[in-house]
Formats: C-alpha cells, structure tokens, sequence
C-alpha cells in the first residue's frame, strides 16, 4: 500500500468559471488556471501521482503546453489514473479538503464525489470531498484564492 499527499491553491478572478472535481458551481468568481483551474481534481492528482512517485502534474501536464489550455481536468485526472495503472497500481481511496470562504459548497459535493469517483472507476465511499471556510482571514478567507488538501492511497494490482 502506498500512500500520496497532494496540494493546489488557485486565484479566484471574475469572468472565470468555478469548476470543482468537475462540477460547474454557479458564482460571482472563477478558477484562474492554464486549464479549467479544477484546483481539486488538481490536488487530487497530485495525491495519486506523489502515491506513485511520480513527480507532480506541472511534470505530466506542463502549464505552457498548448495542449492542455482550457482543457477539463477530469481528462487529466483519467490520464494521471493511466500512469499510476502502467506502473501496477490502483487507487483504492481518495480523501480531500477544500478550503473556500464562498460559494456554499456542501449542497454540491455529492455530485463532485460522484464525478470524480465515475473519472477513477471507484465507488462513491471510496471518494470522499469535504469543505471548511478560513473564518473570514487570510487570502482564503478574502476570497482570493480556493485552496485544496489531498490524499490518495494506492494498492497493487493483483491481476
Ligand atoms: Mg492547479
């Protein structure tokens, strides 16, 4: 068993849309990113790739790639599934924290869980989404920013 951490943190700009494990949540603000600035599924990546030992997505999926602008990160996190699969594993659960001062996220985290969890062929209590505020303080709390905390944990195949 092996185990990933993973963390992402983007800006929050106007006449950007705000995409969370590939939900489109109404708001006044949006992700600013190269790609669609999904800053969980990013996170989440992170976690399996780190579980792996595989670098970071900025490695797999560089921001100065054309390829990648605007592109939806559940694509990416299908890819990044691929790499940790070539290399013998599977993910067998993912947990995470979104850290955000607004939009009220709980109303949709059953569909992100179900989103992420459809992307990675696992079932819904093996994705877990969770979201807390920063109590009004820092860039989080000013609504600058949306920040994310990830952990993957991954077994080996046995086929
Ligand atoms: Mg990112």
């Amino acid at each position: 068993m092996r185990v990933g951490i993973g963390y992402d943190f983007h800006r929050l700009v106007p006449n950007r849309k705000l995409i969370l494990g590939g939900v489109e949540i109404p708001h006044t603000l949006g992700l600013l990113g190269h790609s669609d600035a999904d800053v969980l599924t990013h996170a989440i990546i992170d976690a399996m790739l780190g579980a792996a030992a595989l670098g970071d997505i900025g490695s797999h999926f560089p921001d100065t790639d054309p390829a990648y602008e605007g592109i939806n990160s559940l694509i990416l996190l299908q890819k990044a599934k691929a790499k940790v699969e070539n290399l013998g594993y599977l993910v067998q659960n993912v947990d995470s924290t979104i850290i955000a001062q607004r939009p009220k996220l709980a109303p949709h985290i059953p569909e992100m869980r179900g989103r992420l969890a459809e992307t990675l062929n696992l079932s819904l209590n093996e994705i877990s989404v969770k979201a807390t505020t920063s109590e009004g303080i820092g860039v989080v709390g000013r609504e600058e920013a949306i920040a994310v905390q990830a952990i993957a944990c991954l077994v080996e195949r046995r086929d």
